[in-house]
């Protein structure tokens, strides 16, 4: 059996949703998870935000508003009128324990409860427009299977057993549905995947269950060989490593949830990326296979903060990257990029929630500069370490402001560190001298 998430776009309107049902509608039985509908996960993000401000007026006003847009996507949707009332009943219930929530106070389990009915909504939605379309579905409610564990990892045994008793005890049908994101905790409490999070559950999915494929619907052709959102003329990717869809997605190509390919790799389970508004176009094909070497594609992460870390003695002293690396493990930040030096390290690091006591304590050893609003810039491709193109890359050295570069960590991955205000003439710049120059 196949697994095919949709994303936000995909069931973010009447027109898309009819592109997602002729895209599933071939008679054979599959396993579709869901996104919620494209600004809905924002929208309660916002509403969250509000209850943590204590601003209740503009909670109702933003869940009215949300509330008015289902009700018309509803209506131009479902036009059998008992279908139309039942999920208008489901709606109306989700808005009202919404409301309730604003007179809470905030709580993350608070949070986690109202960022969740996004994927409840569009599932009901869905399931409910196939049933009326004549299409034998079956909704299996991801909370009944989904799990995390405390370290928020999934927990793979326990997602394994739970999905094939939910899959085995459900009406049978052609389509099963299901949420993405939404999971339960260690304490069986409302949890999830992080934003962006559908794309792991379908991958989870599809490897409790052997699945034949996974394909992940989005709006784009597949992974791009450049930012296309900072660069003109990118090009999809038709196939990718798992090794190297993984530092595409980690490092900034925001197609893809970091950990998708994760699930499925050691099974080598194929994972493909498709275009709902486009299903003819082939996408990018991920598998265990290398295809080609030298450089594939060319991604960025914002938000970087870089952290140089000066002390007189440092390589001659041993134990001190050990008494560098024990501090960002006591406050669980990960290191992202690192350089040394005989007098200095620098590294990064993306969630810098704990900076100020990461400095307080290496302070104690060491001075410590921070140079924050960076960007990591990261070239992926088999080999591309040894491959004989790989040089035009350092010809961008003498046009750009480079704060770090990261070669030879893993044969598949270049990485820089520039300023962000550097970062589009950056991604132009490698895209002029590796691919055009290569065409
Ligand atoms: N709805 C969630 C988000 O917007 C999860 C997802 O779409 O994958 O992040």
């Amino acid at each position: 059996m196949k697994v095919l998430k949709f994303g936000g776009t995909s069931v973010g309107s009447v027109e898309n949703i009819n592109n997602v049902k002729n895209i599933i509608n071939d008679g054979e039985q599959k396993i579709i998870v869901l996104s919620a509908m494209s600004g809905t996960t924002n929208a309660l993000v916002k509403i969250t935000n509000c209850i943590v401000n204590n601003e209740p007026n503009i909670a109702i006003e933003l869940i009215n508003d949300l509330h008015i847009q289902y009700f018309e996507t509803v209506d131009a949707l479902i036009s059998n009128k008992k279908l139309n009332k039942e999920t208008k009943a489901y709606v109306n219930n989700v808005f009202d324990v919404l409301v309730q929530y604003t007179y809470g106070s905030y709580s993350t389990q608070l949070e986690r409860k109202i960022v969740s009915q996004g994927e409840l909504l569009s599932t009901f939605i869905f399931d409910i427009y196939l049933r009326q379309e004549g299409i034998r579905s079956t909704l299996l409610p991801a909370l009944s299977f989904m799990r995390i564990d405390k370290t928020n990892e999934p927990d793979f045994f326990y997602i394994k057993q739970n999905f094939k008793t939910v899959i085995k005890n459900a009406a049978e049908a052609t389509i099963y549905i299901t949420q993405g994101f939404i999971c339960i905790d260690e304490h069986g409490e409302v949890s999830n995947l992080q934003r962006g999070g559908s794309d792991y559950t379908a991958t989870l999915i599809g490897a409790a269950i052997k699945a034949e494929e996974v394909q992940i619907w989005t709006d784009i052709d597949g992974m791009h060989n450049n930012d296309p959102r900072f660069v003109e003329h990118t090009k999809p990717i038709s196939n990718l490593s798992y090794e190297e869809a993984a530092e595409l997605a980690y490092f900034g190509a925001k197609i893809l949830h970091p950990q998708t390919v994760t699930p499925v790799k050691a099974d080598g389970i194929p994972v493909r990326l498709k275009n709902t508004m486009n299903p003819d176009a082939h996408g990018t094909l991920i598998t265990g296979n290398y295809t080609e070497n030298g450089i594939k594609a060319i991604a960025a992460k914002d938000n970087i903060t870089a952290i140089k870390i000066k002390s007189g003695r440092m390589l001659q002293s041993h134990g001190f990257l050990k008494k560098v690396f024990e501090i960002f493990e006591v406050f669980e930040t990960p290191i992202d990029m690192i350089t040394t030096s005989e007098v200095a390290i620098s590294l990064t690091i993306d969630d810098d929630r704990s900076l100020d006591k990461i400095v307080t304590e290496l302070e104690k050893f060491a001075l410590i500069d921070i140079d924050k609003n960076q960007s990591i810039v990261c070239l992926v491709g088999h080999s591309i370490v040894h491959h004989q193109d790989t040089f035009k890359l350092f010809q961008i050295l003498q046009d750009v402001k480079i704060r770090m570069i990261s070669y030879g960590g893993s044969n598949n991955n270049i990485s820089l560190l520039v300023p962000t205000y550097e970062k589009k003439a950056t991604l132009e710049r490698l895209q002029d001298y590796i691919f055009k120059c290569l065409a």
